[in-house]
């Protein structure tokens, strides 16, 4: 069974009427109500200690959702750090939406992340561009949305080791909105939609990518090499030594 932490800054939905009609209970509990049909679920939030990640969390956490938006700058930066460190050891790490800006996506992609955005009840058409992969398996030509928030380019990320969508909006924009990377061990996932205003998290087929998403950066029994000394596994001559 894979172990997924699910962690959200979880403040709009304690001040903001419209947002709570949407996600009553968190963003954090409507992720964890499909997902744990599927996976072993935990939430965790920024008001709690250490972020509700710690070691003990984290170690025994396969894959990392992350959602944030107007307080990534409150996330501790050791905590940042042991996240990191996790992840170049092989957890996974998705990261949904306005995390684009968390601490932890931006210190492992090395860039500035930014990117334009407007909110207008747009409509996005989300476009599977990577039909081979695990992530759409299930998913079709595209996913519609009735609104989302636009996010367009230039999206200031390196190039994505493997692009999976790009959306659409109806203002004319585009964007790559699935994009994997590899850092050390660790696979990420960056998946745009969810704004907090809009049921992005109920439509079935973000569910089922999110869930693919998950099997495909959860740890293997290959992730976690041996580094540093190492005996040589053939007999070295003398002066080789
Ligand atoms: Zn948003």
């Amino acid at each position: 069974m894979i172990h997924v932490t699910v962690w959200n800054e979880y403040r709009h939905e304690l001040s903001d009427e419209q947002v709570r009609q949407v996600y009553p209970n968190g963003i954090h509990e409507q992720l964890k109500f499909f997902l744990q049909e599927d996976f072993t679920v935990k939430t965790a939030t920024l008001d709690e200690h250490e972020h509700g990640l710690s070691e003990d969390v984290l170690n025994e956490t396969d894959v990392l959702i992350w959602w944030g938006h107007i307080a990534h700058s409150e996330v501790q930066d050791s905590i940042v750090d042991r996240v990191h460190k996790r992840v170049l050891e092989g957890m996974g790490l998705i990261v949904l939406h306005s995390a684009h800006m968390s601490k932890i996506f931006m210190k492992l992609m090395g860039t500035s992340c930014d990117l334009k955005w407007r909110e207008a009840n747009e409509k996005c058409r989300i476009w599977n561009v990577n039909p081979s992969h695990p992530i759409v398996e299930g998913i079709g030509e595209y996913i519609e949305l009735e609104q989302e928030e636009m996010y367009g380019e230039h999206f200031d990320i390196p190039a994505p080791d493997e692009l999976i969508f790009i959306n659409w909006y109806q203002g004319g924009e585009v964007f790559r909105g699935g994009c994997t990377y590899r850092r050390g061990n660790g696979k990420i996932f960056y998946f745009q939609p969810g704004h907090e205003t809009y049921p992005s998290y109920y439509h079935p087929k973000v569910q089922h990518v999110i869930k693919n998403a998950i099997k495909w950066c959860s740890p293997t029994e290959n992730t976690y090499p041996t580094y540093g000394n190492a005996q040589p596994l053939e007999k070295l001559e003398e002066e080789k030594l």
